[in-house]
């Protein structure tokens, strides 16, 4: 594996690439690589010739400082575990180099609602920040295939907008949120817990099972359901619910009625940590 710091490099690499016509797929990530991050990169691995991994903690969609300055840095052994699946080459420039002029302010892409609901209003700019790294990062790789999660869903129906609106040549492969055995989808944040954070954790993924299966019961209406799954989230003292909403899979749009594909959506602090997790419910055809 390769790591390149700096953005004339690796477009060098990229132009060397292209010319050889290779198929390169790109995950981007902010490290602290954990299961989740190398299944993205396996599958890049299988459906192209080259993978690229970029390590960045994105000071602009932070729109909360502690939570930047606490964010896990462990560049040895993500460095390692990249290895390990052979990626190709890892992109990890500092904030310098993404950002020689200072940070300005991100030209907002307008979203529409997408980007305004859920994240976009407990994260305030979170989303316009988003979207300035990855469009950044997109124009310098170039990259026949884009990874990403399905557990950050808002944020890979965003970016699907972005290559839509900027007409980027890449096309996004969104993949299933990866768990631990417990339930608890994995996340760089999880670090961040003791036993007990974890252990309390686990309710967010129990609330969205909650849901799903009373969604798919279908006696109860959508609100009723999403009022039920929140007061399963209630009685647990240590965790502070921000939002828990059920909504159309592909808008974000508020459901009335469980007529379509659906996504149950949370976020909650536990232990000064910010967790988001949802679960994607099929409508029964
Ligand atoms: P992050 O480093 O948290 O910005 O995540 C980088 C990419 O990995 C994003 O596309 C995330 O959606 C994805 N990702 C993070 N956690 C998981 C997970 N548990 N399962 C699948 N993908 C994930």
């Amino acid at each position: 594996m390769i790591t390149i710091n700096n953005i004339q490099e690796i477009e060098k690499q990229m132009s060397k690439l292209k010319v050889r016509q290779k198929k390169i797929g790109f995950v981007p990530t902010m490290g602290a690589l954990h299961a989740g991050h190398i299944a993205l990169v396996e599958k890049a691995k299988a459906q192209n010739d080259v993978v690229i991994v970029s390590i960045f903690v994105n000071p602009t969609q932070f729109n909360d400082k502690k939570d930047f300055d606490k964010y896990p840095a462990t560049l040895e052994n993500d460095s390692k575990l990249l290895k390990a699946v052979k990626c190709d080459l890892l992109f990890a420039p500092n904030v310098k180099e993404m950002y020689p002029d200072g940070f300005g302010n991100p030209e907002p892409v307008d979203f529409g609602y997408m980007a305004e609901t859920l994240e976009g209003e407990f994260r305030p700019g979170h989303f316009d920040g988003m979207a300035q790294i990855v469009e950044k990062l997109l124009r310098i790789v170039q990259p026949d295939k884009l990874y990403m999660g399905l557990k950050d869903y808002q944020q890979q129906l965003i970016v699907g907008e972005l290559i839509k609106k900027k007409d980027l040549k890449t096309k996004l492969v969104a993949s299933p949120t990866k768990r631990e055995k417990s339930g608890l989808a994995m996340s760089s944040r999880n670090t961040r817990l003791d036993a007990q954070g974890l252990e309390t954790a686990l309710e967010l993924s129990k609330s969205l099972k909650l849901a799903r299966k009373l969604l798919k019961e279908g006696t109860l209406t959508v609100a009723q359901v999403r009022r039920k799954a929140l007061d399963h989230l209630a009685k647990v003292k240590a965790i502070e619910t921000e939002y828990l909403e059920i909504r159309d899979a592909k808008t974000l749009k508020p459901l009335k009625a469980f007529d379509r594909k659906a996504v149950v959506l949370i976020a909650a602090k536990t232990g000064g940590v910010r967790l988001i997790d949802n679960l994607i419910i099929p409508h029964r055809a």
